[in-house]
């Protein structure tokens, strides 16, 4: 028998993320949502409903908003999507002038920027291939071994000196050396807060630093958009947390009854070792489902669609899966080849893979559908039609059809699809040798109604009809399935396999907290005397956050930060910025959100 385990593998970052795949990642995450959005607008115009305005279909609020009885939206005790009830927090304990303060005074504005400038100058780049700091190396040797993450001992001096308050008063714990956790006890056994953010950016390219503005780690501002790595990926929500923080510090006022957590890790644009550590840390401490909720980055601002505003904390995630399919055969002269070289034989394989897609699905479980219903419910500019088939599409076959018909059309189909992409492809050396390996890696990404299981059995039945026709062996995930021959085998490798994330409750207390809070945020504080409404509505994310290590801690996961809406942020690029008056959003939301959680019992996060 062929020992495969001693046989030389052609190696395609099989256990750490490639920095592509990471960018690669991103950016589909990036598309997705401009997809959703901009193809929920088209695809409902393609049903003859709305104007187009400028390429965008919509209408002033005020005129879609008098359709029904009340500002308050759709009173249907049968809606599938009922308005949240806005919160005030004045009923708590907060303070109305330093909310006025974050939101208007220049001179604390001017000192916000200083600190996130601060931040963004301490270059927490990092890679793929950085030596893990759970090694067993001291700091000082690790920092020889790997200086990469020297910066990350700044950033932590930078935050220590930079708020002071904090660093006084909280807990302040490393976790593997560079995750941070700040604990503000609170006097009662009251479920946990838990706010995340990271620490680390992506790199910069340096072919590309000419091509910045402001100098990626220098920053700077141009009087609207603050710019630099990470400015908004996200120290803008890590250091907007801190500063709240501080600033409730500072008061002396508010003494948390429920206990706030802050955790930060430091490679969640890599492997995410940082929250998986964190993670561990505090189930130790707290226990499973011991956290009231999680509010990490994720979803911002809010956007109009359909004439509707629309806050959109992200309730779910796609799953994650990279197929890695290496096939080794015997090599020998070119001039007397076989009829299928493993080169051959892989295309065969490819071309069946691509050949069976993955089918649609839509059910109630995906927040695609929820966030459906709302534009349906609330927006006038759908058609009877399309609505009746929204509304009917969770239960109703062929309606469900016609809306995934509709998002296919309109390219919002990994909204509810599984995706297979095929990205990498190794093999071959020489012209006049026969190809002993041939390599590809699918990239997938899983709906939320499928699961690893589904899309690596999918592969690996495709792979077993190659193996039978080529008479190859099959070794699947370390498992020998049938044995290697003498023409070779398939060794598939399931690569960072991550299921779809449980996806987090709506129409419960928690939800209608936050949502409400977010309402005030934007009807109150950011948009007063405009007579506004904001419909609070569920998302999907088709990427992944640190989020991804948290699923023990709570069902209520949220990924969302607030801000105000603005030109594209350029994240992972060149010239990333942030429209820096949405940072306030940030700190003041969290000021008064933070002091509602507290007074509230336990029965608002029940899990
Ligand atoms: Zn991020």
């Amino acid at each position: 028998m062929v020992d495969y385990k001693t046989l030389p593998v052609y190696k395609v970052n099989a256990t750490e993320p490639t920095r592509a795949s990471i960018i690669k990642r991103t950016i589909v995450f990036v598309l997705s949502v401009i997809a959703l959005f901009f193809g929920a607008a088209s695809f409902l115009n393609e049903w003859g409903v709305g104007k187009e305005v400028q390429g965008k279909v919509s209408v002033p609020v005020s005129e879609i908003f008098g359709a029904f009885t009340s500002p308050e939206g759709p009173k249907d005790p049968d809606s599938l999507c009922p308005l949240v009830e806005k919160l005030d927090p004045s009923k708590y304990s907060y303070n109305k002038h330093t909310l006025h303060k974050i939101l208007h005074d220049n001179k604390f504005k001017k000192e916000s920027r200083k600190k996130l400038l601060g931040a963004v100058r301490v270059p927490t780049e990092v890679y793929d291939d950085m030596l893990n700091p759970n090694s067993t190396h001291k700091v000082r040797e690790l920092f020889r071994l790997e200086p990469r993450w020297k910066p990350f001992s700044q950033f932590h001096k930078y935050l220590r000196k930079t708020f002071p308050l904090v660093h006084k008063h909280l807990k302040v714990e490393k976790i593997n050396k560079f995750a941070l956790v700040y604990t503000w006890k609170g006097t009662t056994d009251k479920k946990p807060i838990f706010l995340a953010a990271h620490q680390d950016v992506v790199p910069v390219q340096k072919e590309t630093i000419d091509q910045w503005t402001y100098p990626p780690f220098k920053g700077g501002y141009d009087g609207e958009y603050l710019y630099g790595r990470g400015v908004s990926d996200c120290k803008n929500l890590l250091i907007g947390l801190l500063e709240t923080i501080e600033l409730l510090l500072k008061e002396r006022e508010f003494k948390p009854e429920r206990t706030i957590i802050l955790g930060f890790g430091y490679d969640e644009e890599s492997a995410g070792t940082g929250a998986g550590e964190i993670a561990k840390h505090l189930l130790k401490r707290y226990g499973p489902d011991s956290i009231a909720q999680i509010i990490d980055e994720g979803n911002g601002a809010y956007e109009t669609v359909e004439g509707v505003n629309f806050v959109l904390p992200a309730t779910g995630e796609k799953g994650y899966l990279d197929s890695l399919i290496e096939l080794k055969t015997p090599g020998g002269h070119s001039s007397v080849p076989p009829d299928h070289t493993s080169i051959g034989i892989l295309a065969q394989l490819i071309s069946k893979i691509e050949d069976v897609q993955f089918e649609s699905i839509l059910t109630n479980s995906n927040p695609v559908l929820g966030q459906l219903q709302c534009i349906a419910e609330h927006s006038r500019y759908v058609s009877k039609d399309l609505k009746q088939d929204i509304l009917k599409a969770h239960l109703n076959p062929e309606s469900n059809k016609k809306v995934i018909g509709y998002l296919d059309k309109s390219g919002g189909k990994y909204l509810v699809t599984t995706s297979q992409a095929v990205d990498i492809i190794f093999g071959g050396a020489k012209s006049n040798a026969l190809p002993e390996f041939a390599s590809v890696l699918v990239d997938h990404r899983i709906a939320i109604e499928e699961s690893v299981s589904v899309v690596s059995e999918k592969v690996l039945g495709q792979i077993k009809e190659v193996a039978e026709k080529f008479g190859l062996g099959i070794i699947y995930d370390g498992q020998e399935l049938i044995a290697p021959t003498a023409k070779g085998y398939f060794n598939y490798t399931l690569v960072e396999p991550l299921e779809p994330a449980p996806i987090t409750p709506i129409n419960d207390a928690t939800w209608n907290l936050f949502g409400g809070a977010l309402r005030y945020l934007y009807e109150d504080l950011v948009n007063p005397g405009k007579n506004e409404t904001f419909v609070v509505a569920p998302y999907i994310s088709t990427g992944n956050t640190d989020t991804k290590s948290y699923w023990d801690l709570t069902r209520h996961i949220y990924r969302y930060e607030p801000g105000l809406p603005s030109k594209e942020s350029h994240i992972h690029s060149v010239d990333e910025r942030l429209l820096f008056d949405g940072h306030f959003t940030i700190i003041a939301f969290y000021y008064y959100y933070l002091q509602v959680v507290d007074k509230l019992g336990d029965e608002f996060f029940a899990s």
